[in-house]
């Protein structure tokens, strides 16, 4: 048996034993590869529009009984979930690095991820808060209550497969909503498997409707149609920035909800008073860690100029350095690149880079599994200004150093893109570092200190600025986006006194 046959055997074995029905992986049209070797290891059936539409009807169905359910009692499904998802994790993340190419501790950590957000959500399914509010009208009360906001619709890329869903699921539901997910094309045997093993919880709990969770494959056409049906309340869509320029505007002309999580171009400023052996481990974290292909990888790094030699040749040894393999056989700190799309598009920038007068270290093919799996050694490029190439986001791990030598410069350097999701700055001066957390300081939606861009925890609120649409997903109160606010005020008197002193007698 070739290594080959065992990537889809053990696709095959673990679906099954997640119960994953074998007519929805066999036998259609879409094909699935698998990123470790480049091998086809599945054929899906692809849903139509009409079926979008079907799907839309029944998750409306489902909505007017599950926003009846008390959000508590809610809570308890996303409670079984959490248990279905850790008796499942191991299977589960293995298939993620299996469909996604990530190394297991990456797989895993991202099926630890949606146990995380279920616990969260299970809280949260007590805390829906609304406030009560001063009145200026006397026997008045007012008030502000949240109710389910409609169906939810989920697009997500490839290179979470399936902690986006979570996020989004987990809150969903115990905000009252059904949810539609159209997971990546690139990855859609673990949307399956998600499924499959939510499906088990609902069984577990008992009375679901039909219709409150659901899973389309296919490719952007299939989201196009989720996006464009007015019964779709909310669409939440993780992806390109690219994509979210189509999503956005359609969704607006009909006045529906976004959530848009868009590509990120995340940057790193090492400062001079910077604790250098730290700086190291995170960039190289940041930077290489899932083959560079996390929304937020650190992409660029600023280097203050007396710091620079100290810093930057370690930087580029460890790129040397770091470990290349098939992340299901080996222990190797980085796997491949989804596909050839992504190798083609990380020369393209690497060129560029070279055209600019760029120094490249990296960035060359490493023969790992043959001709259709793409590995590449991480790439740093040296560049003399920050321009060209590192201005835009490319899915790969390249990471542009440019020196620096005056803070206020930097910061605008640091903004002077179109992303605007993670940042990160390395220093020990307290001045330097609330001026990067501050009003003129980084302007993303993640700001971090000693720490690098990416492993963001799933308390906080998660997403960026400017292209990177605004979108906020996951902690804090992202469940907001999910409901509908809804102002009351409740006359208990006698009188009826209008607002502003207004005299309207009758
Ligand atoms: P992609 O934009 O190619 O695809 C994302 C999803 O959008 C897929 O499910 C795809 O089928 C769907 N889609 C594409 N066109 C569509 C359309 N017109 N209408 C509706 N749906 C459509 O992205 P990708 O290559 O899978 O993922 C990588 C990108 O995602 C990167 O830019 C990365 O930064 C970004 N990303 C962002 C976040 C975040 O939270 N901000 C998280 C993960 C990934």
């Amino acid at each position: 048996m070739t290594k080959q046959m065992t990537v889809t055997q053990e696709a095959t074995e673990i679906l099954d034993r997640l119960g994953v029905a074998k007519a929805a992986w066999t036998g259609g049209t879409l094909a699935s590869f698998s990123p470790v070797t480049g091998e086809q290891i599945a054929t899906l059936p692809v849903a139509s529009v009409a079926d979008v539409g079907a799907a839309v009807e029944r998750a409306q169905a489902a909505f007017k009984e599950w926003r009846l359910v008390p959000a508590p009692r809610r809570g308890e499904l996303i409670r079984l979930l959490g248990e279905e998802l850790r008796a499942a994790k191991a299977d589960l993340g293995r298939l993620v690095s299996i469909e996604a190419g990530k190394i297991i501790s990456e797989g895993l950590g991202e099926v630890q991820e949606m146990i995380d957000i279920c616990d969260f959500a299970v809280g949260l399914s007590r805390q829906l808060y609304g406030l009560t509010i001063a009145t200026e009208r006397p026997g008045h009360r007012m008030m502000e209550t949240w109710h389910p906001l409609g169906v939810v619709g989920v697009i997500s890329a490839f290179n979470f497969p399936v902690a986006v869903w979570s996020w989004n699921t987990a809150l969903a539901i115990v905000c009252g909503n059904p949810v539609i997910w159209k997971p990546s094309e690139k990855t859609p045997l673990t949307a399956l498997a998600s499924q499959a093993i939510f499906e088990r919880a609902m069984k577990r709990f008992g009375d679901v409707p039909a219709g409150l969770s659901q899973v389309l494959i296919g490719a952007g056409d299939v989201g196009n149609a989720l996006v464009e049906n007015p019964k779709v309340a909310l669409v939440s869509a993780t992806g390109s920035t690219r994509m979210g320029r189509i999503v956005g505007p359609k969704v607006a002309a009909r006045f529906g909800r976004t959530i848009l999580e868009l590509g990120g171009n995340n940057a790193g400023i090492v400062t001079p008073s910077a604790d250098l052996d730290m700086a190291l481990r995170a960039i190289a974290f940041g930077a290489m860690g899932t083959a560079g292909q996390r929304c937020t990888t650190m992409r660029r790094l600023f280097v203050h100029a007396s710091v620079y030699d100290q810093l930057v040749p370690r930087l580029k040894k460890a790129y040397e350095s770091v470990s290349i393999g098939n992340p299901l056989t080996s222990n190797a700190l980085v796997g491949p690149l989804v596909d050839k799309l992504a190798f083609d598009a990380m020369q393209t920038a690497l060129e560029a880079s070279k055209s600019m007068g760029g120094t490249v270290t990296g960035g060359a093919r490493a023969s790992v599994e043959g001709d259709a799996a793409y590995y590449v050694r991480p790439a740093i490029v040296e560049l003399p200004r920050h321009d060209g190439p590192a201005l835009e986001e490319t899915f790969a791990p390249i990471l542009y150093v440019v020196k620096y030598t005056d803070f206020d410069e930097v910061l605008e350097l640091h903004n002077a893109v179109g992303a605007g999701l993670s940042s990160s700055i390395f220093t020990t001066d307290l001045r330097e570092m609330e001026t990067f957390l501050s009003a003129r300081g980084s302007d993303c939606g993640i700001a971090n200190v000693n720490i690098g861009t990416s492993g963001a925890e799933i308390g906080g609120a998660f997403g960026g600025e400017k292209e990177t649409g605004g979108g906020r997903e996951s902690g804090s109160d992202a469940w907001r986006a999910y409901m509908r606010r809804q102002t009351n005020t409740v006359n208990y008197s006698n009188a009826l006194p209008l607002a502003q002193g207004v005299v309207f007698d009758i």
